[in-house]
């Protein structure tokens, strides 16, 4: 069955110059663009999306990284997609992401790691409301 997930190009990836290449290989996973939009989070917006993470012993470190620069985030469509985009991105240690990967190829360290990708499809729903609009999906 056809469905979504979320994903954002993070700082890093950005910074490096690396957005389009991602979203290349994004496209060639068969993965349709249902939403995107560049922008930056703030300090508060960064902690706001990764609450979960709040008792973690990095999430300082992952909400001053995430708010160090502009982004691309995406909602994307296609069967299986929240597993499917799982495996295109690779494990979140990019020293253990299988060869091929975006994160074996783009991503510096495990906190640096170039992109996110939702972990459930009732996350891919939430993470995506927090970016777009319903007129904003397509
Ligand atoms: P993901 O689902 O693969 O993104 O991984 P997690 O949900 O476990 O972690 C969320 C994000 O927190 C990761 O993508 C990293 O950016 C960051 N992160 C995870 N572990 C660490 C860590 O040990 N140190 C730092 N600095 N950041 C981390």
């Amino acid at each position: 069955m056809s469905n979504r997930t979320f994903t954002m190009i993070k700082p890093d990836a950005t910074r490096k110059g690396n957005t389009g290449a991602i979203l290349q290989m994004i496209n060639a996973a068969g993965f349709r663009i249902a939403a995107m939009k560049m922008t930056k989070l703030s300090k508060e917006k960064a902690g706001e999306f990764y609450a979960v993470h709040a008792a973690r012993p990095f999430y300082g470190e992952l909400v001053d990284f995430m708010s160090s620069g502009p982004i691309t985030a995406a909602i994307l469509e296609k069967d299986n997609a929240v597993e499917d985009f799982r495996k295109l991105i690779g494990a979140t240690n990019p020293a253990e992401a299988a060869d091929g990967t975006i994160r074996k190829l783009f991503a510096a360290s495990i906190g640096e790691n170039a992109v996110h990708g939702s972990d459930s499809n009732e996350n891919a729903g939430i993470e995506g409301d927090f970016f777009f609009s319903k007129l904003e999906q397509f």
